[in-house]
């Protein structure tokens, strides 16, 4: 049994003008599969923003009520905003600031606490995978680390193995650095090298258990599936873990403005139907993504493997290209959008 979380929250909520994440990124996922017959009301759970306690587990107090007084004022004072990197230009004060990322934390929250009940074993979180954030501090548009929290849900309240899988094109820095020293858990990235946050190089196993594979710019669709198939699974195998939390960032993906990955769609989903086929308990994430079109075809995709169902072939239906059409993207790569981003949901 599958459960989709996720928050009306996310709806019209963007970072502010000239910021990449200022695009619509989750309601055209939740759209787009109940266009598709693929969400019915009883997938569906809506979460509300997680408490400064439940985000301690993690963060500091400082850190979290920063991010308060920043959603209430609008404003953050210059002592505050050098030591949490709030007000920046990657990381704005915008009106949400405090309660979306801490939805998307309360989501991921929600999912440990569900894979540890075994209510759910598979479970969608698009809105979470913000994968940078620190203790103390945001960073890379990131200012509430859900897949620590997750991490730390199921760290905390069982004695299992804990997989993490990372296919976003950014390395997961924040991860890395607060789990890699655990021996019940493992951590995995492939990404794109030499780009930001240049952590994450070849052989890099942080504190020993992280498990890097860099790819060169421009890789493609059997970069990707060699290195799952050939580093990644039989890694992962052997360390058998009782649970995996993917982060499925859509930004390794061609023609996503934030990475220089060449994925097409089939390649990404392969990647993660890959671990799906484990049938291991597991939470399966967003993150990057910062293409609207690519980015909305490929989580309604993910969740379609999730349940079931074969995106590869899946017919794109009147009510999903109206979804796909109203999108709008504030970047050059949007002003003549082709056809086949808004016409299709799987690429050539
Ligand atoms: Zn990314």
């Amino acid at each position: 049994m599958a459960i989709f979380l996720g928050s009306d929250i996310f709806r019209g909520s963007g970072y502010g003008k000239g910021h990449p994440l200022n695009i619509p990124r989750v309601w055209p996922v939740i759209d787009i599969c109940k266009a598709q017959g693929w969400l019915g009301e009883d997938q569906f759970e809506s979460v509300p923003p997680a408490t400064m306690q439940e985000l301690t587990c993690f963060h500091t107090e400082e850190y979290i009520q920063a991010l308060l007084d920043a959603e209430a004022n609008q404003f953050i004072d210059i002592k505050r905003s050098e030591r949490h990197k709030i007000g920046t230009h990657s990381n704005p004060i915008y009106p949400e600031i405090y309660r979306r990322p801490a939805t998307a934390a309360k989501a991921s929250l929600t999912a440990a606490s569900y894979l540890i009940s075994g209510k759910y074993k598979r479970i969608f979180n698009p809105s979470g995978g913000t994968h940078h954030g620190f203790p103390d501090a945001a960073n890379g548009f990131c200012f509430v680390n859900d897949p620590a929290i997750a991490l730390t849900t199921l760290y905390n309240n069982t004695s299992d193995k804990i997989a993490y899988i990372d296919i976003d094109a950014h390395h997961p820095d924040g991860v890395q650095n607060h789990f890699s020293h655990l021996q019940r858990i493992k951590l995995f990235s492939i990404h794109e090298e030499d780009r930001w946050p240049r952590t994450g190089r070849k052989g890099d196993v942080g504190a020993g258990n992280a498990r890097n594979y860099p790819i060169s710019r421009g890789a493609k669709d059997t970069d990707l599936l060699s290195v799952m198939c050939n580093n990644i699974l039989p890694e992962l195998l052997e360390f058998a873990p009782e649970y995996i939390v993917l982060q499925a960032g859509a930004d390794g993906l061609v023609e996503d403005p934030q990475s220089g990955l060449c994925y097409s769609n089939h390649g990404y989903w392969r990647a993660v139907s890959m671990i799906l086929e484990l049938e291991i308990p597991i939470l399966v994430l967003g993150g990057g993504g910062y293409n609207p079109y690519t980015t909305a075809r490929a989580w309604a995709g993910v969740w379609a493997l999730i349940i079931g169902q074969n995106p590869h072939v899946a017919e794109c239906v009147a009510e999903s290209k109206a979804v796909l059409e109203s999108l709008y993207f504030p970047h050059r790569l949007g002003k003549n959008i082709p056809g086949r981003w808004v016409s299709r949901l799987y690429d050539d």
